[in-house]
C-alpha cells in the first residue's frame, strides 16, 4: 500500500515537473485547443520601467498610459474579447519600434502589434503585453506613400500602419493602384500582410503577400531589417526566411514597418456587371473565363440559397470611360468605389458593437474545379449552409510561399490549377450568436477537409486552435516556421497568437 502511495506521489510530481518544464516553443504532444483568453500567465513586465527606458532611448512616438485611452485598445471587430492593455505605444518610425522592442526585451515584456484591430479573436489585444499601434508610422522620408522604380518596374512603398484606403487614394494621384486590392479598404497595410490579403485582383495575382517586393521590419532582437521574398531583386544581406515568416505571420515574427508592393495603372472607372447563371457548371465556366480575362479587376461569384441555389457572378472591369459598353453595366469612378466599400465597413463595425457575433470569415482553398463541383453536388446540405450573400473567388496562387504552401498543400500538388476561395463574411444575420456560428463553422469545415474535397483552410474564425493543429496545418513546413521564430524572436517578445507555438 505504501509503495502504491509512493508511486502515486511520484506520478503526481512527474506531471507537475512536465507541465512546469514546458518549453515555450511548444510541445507538440499538447493540443492547445483552449478557448481564447482562458490563459492565466503571470506578467513579469515592469511597465513603468519600460516608459522610463523609452524616454532614455529617445522614443519619439506616443505613450498611451491613461486607462481611458488604453480601454480603446480593448476591442476588436469580433467584439467578444476585451483585454485592457497595461500600456500602449504608438511609434512613428522603424527606429521607434526598435526602441520599443529593446525596452520590452530588457524589462521582460511582450508586445502585440495592432493595425486597425479588425481581427475577431483578440489577435491585436492583450492585458499582459504592450500594444504597439502602427497607425502613426512613417517612412524615413516622413511620407506614408512613395513610388519608386525597381528593376525597371514601378513599385509603391507604403508605411504599414496606414489604411489601404489612404494608400490607394495617394497612389491614385500617381495614376497607380495596388495589383491586389482589398474588399475592405479600412484595414491596415501591415495587418493584411500579416494574414495574407485576398481581394480584387487576387484571381490574377494571388494574395497581397504574393505582391510584396520588399519589407522593412523590426525583429524580436530590436534589429531593423530589410528583406525581400524569394524571386525579387535583393541585396546580399537580405533574408528570405525573415520575409517568408513576416508575410502571413500574424505578428509573431516581427513588426512590419513598411512594405513595397507591385502596382499597376489605375483607371478612373469600373464597370460592374452582375449576371445570374442557370447552374453550377455555367457559374464555374463564367468564373473561369472571367478569371482569365486580364481586364477583369473585380471577380466575385455568389451562391445564394432560397429553396433553390442561385448562382450570381459579378465582374468589374476598369476603364478610362464613364460610358458602359452594355446598358446593364453599373459604372463607378474608382475612388468613389473605394469610398463606398469603406462605408460598408463602417456599417458592419457599428452592428458588431451592438450584437456579439462572429462573422464567419472563411477562405477555403481547393485545388481544382472537379473537386469543387464534386463537393457541392454530393452535399446539398452544404448549399443551405452557405445561404446569404456568400461568394466564391477563383484565386490562382502565384508562387510557393511558406504559409500558403502549407495551407494550400493541394495547390502545390497541382501546379497551375485555379484555387477556389470561399468567403462567408456576410452570413451574420442568420447566426448572431457565436455559439451557433461556431457549430455551423465546425460542421462546414468538417465537410471541406474530408475527401474528396481535401481543402486546406485559412481561417480566422472562431475555432479551437493550438500548436498541434498548427503543426498539422503546416505539415512538413512546421519545423521551418518554428526555426524562423527562434531565429527572429528568440525571447518570444512578440506574444504568440493564435497559439502557433505555445498552448496559451
Ligand atoms: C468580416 C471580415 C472580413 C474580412 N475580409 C477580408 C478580405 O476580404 N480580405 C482579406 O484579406 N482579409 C479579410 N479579413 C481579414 C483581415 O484582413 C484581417 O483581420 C487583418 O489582419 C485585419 O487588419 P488589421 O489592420 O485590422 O489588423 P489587426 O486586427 O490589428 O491585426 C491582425 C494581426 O496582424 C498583426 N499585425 C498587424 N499589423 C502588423 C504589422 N505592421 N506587423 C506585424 N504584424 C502585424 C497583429 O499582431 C495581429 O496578429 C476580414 C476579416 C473580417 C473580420
Amino acid at each position: 500500500m505504501k509503495r502504491y502511495r509512493i508511486s502515486i506521489i511520484f506520478i503526481f510530481f512527474s506531471i507537475v515537473l512536465l507541465i512546469s518544464g514546458y518549453n515555450k516553443f511548444g510541445n507538440s504532444s499538447i493540443d492547445g485547443a483552449k478557448p481564447v483568453g482562458a490563459e492565466e500567465v503571470v506578467d513579469p513586465c515592469d511597465y513603468n520601467r519600460v516608459i522610463h527606458q523609452l524616454q532614455e532611448l529617445g522614443f519619439r512616438g506616443k505613450i498611451i498610459a491613461t486607462l481611458e485611452d488604453r480601454k480603446q485598445m480593448a476591442q476588436d471587430y469580433g467584439n467578444r474579447v476585451k483585454k485592457i492593455p497595461p500600456l500602449s505605444l504608438a511609434p512613428v518610425s522603424a527606429l521607434d519600434v526598435s526602441i520599443v522592442v529593446t525596452a520590452a526585451r530588457t524589462q521582460k515584456c511582450q508586445i502585440v502589434t495592432r493595425g486597425t484591430g479588425h481581427a475577431l479573436d483578440g489577435q491585436s489585444q492583450s492585458d499582459k503585453a504592450i500594444i504597439l499601434i502602427t497607425r502613426d508610422l512613417l517612412l524615413p522620408s516622413g511620407k506614408t506613400v512613395e513610388v519608386l522604380t525597381r528593376a525597371g518596374r514601378k513599385v509603391a512603398r507604403l508605411s504599414s500602419g496606414q489604411k489601404w484606403y489612404d494608400a490607394v487614394t495617394k497612389l491614385y494621384d500617381y495614376g497607380l493602384r495596388p495589383v491586389v486590392f482589398l474588399e475592405i479598404p479600412g484595414l491596415s497595410v501591415g495587418g493584411t500582410l500579416s494574414v495574407g490579403g485576398i481581394g480584387y485582383g487576387s484571381h490574377q495575382f494571388g494574395l497581397q503577400i504574393d505582391t510584396v517586393t520588399q519589407l522593412t521590419a523590426v525583429d524580436g532582437l530590436g534589429k531593423i531589417r530589410d528583406c525581400a521574398p524569394k524571386g525579387y531583386n535583393k541585396e546580399a544581406s537580405m533574408d528570405d526566411r525573415f520575409c517568408e515568416s513576416l508575410l502571413g505571420g500574424q505578428g509573431q515574427f516581427g513588426v512590419i514597418t513598411s512594405a513595397e508592393i507591385e502596382v499597376t495603372s489605375a483607371k478612373p472607372y469600373i464597370h460592374v456587371k452582375k449576371e445570374v447563371e442557370p447552374d453550377l457548371d455555367h457559374f464555374l465556366d463564367k468564373m473561369e473565363s472571367a478569371a482569365s480575362n486580364w481586364n477583369v479587376f473585380e471577380l466575385f461569384g455568389y451562391i445564394t440559397y432560397d429553396q433553390e441555389p442561385r448562382y450570381v457572378v459579378s465582374v468589374g472591369i476598369t476603364s478610362d470611360s464613364p460610358t458602359p459598353t452594355d446598358p446593364l453595366d453599373t459604372v463607378s469612378p474608382f475612388l468613389l468605389y473605394v469610398k463606398k466599400l469603406e462605408y460598408a465597413t463602417a456599417v458592419d463595425y457599428n452592428s458588431s458593437g451592438r450584437t456579439p457575433y462572429s462573422p464567419a470569415w472563411l477562405n477555403l482553398l481547393v485545388s481544382d474545379r472537379a473537386k469543387f463541383s464534386a463537393i457541392f453536388r454530393s452535399n446539398p446540405e452544404l448549399m443551405k449552409t452557405l445561404q446569404g450573400n456568400d461568394f466564391f473567388m477563383i484565386v490562382p496562387i502565384k508562387g510557393p510561399r511558406l504559409h500558403h504552401d502549407s495551407l494550400l498543400q493541394s495547390v502545390t500538388e497541382n501546379p497551375g490549377t485555379g484555387t477556389f476561395v470561399i468567403h462567408l463574411d456576410q452570413i451574420r444575420s442568420d447566426f448572431n450568436t457565436s455559439e451557433e456560428l461556431r457549430k455551423r463553422n465546425a460542421k462546414l469545415l468538417e465537410v471541406f477537409v474530408a475527401p474528396p474535397f481535401d481543402g486546406r483552410r485559412y481561417w480566422i474564425d472562431d475555432l479551437p486552435r493550438g500548436p498541434k493543429l498548427w503543426e498539422l496545418n503546416f505539415g512538413a513546413y512546421y519545423d521551418r516556421v518554428r526555426a524562423n521564430k527562434i531565429a527572429s524572436d528568440p525571447d518570444m517578445v512578440f506574444r504568440p497568437f493564435p497559439f502557433l507555438f505555445t498552448p496559451n
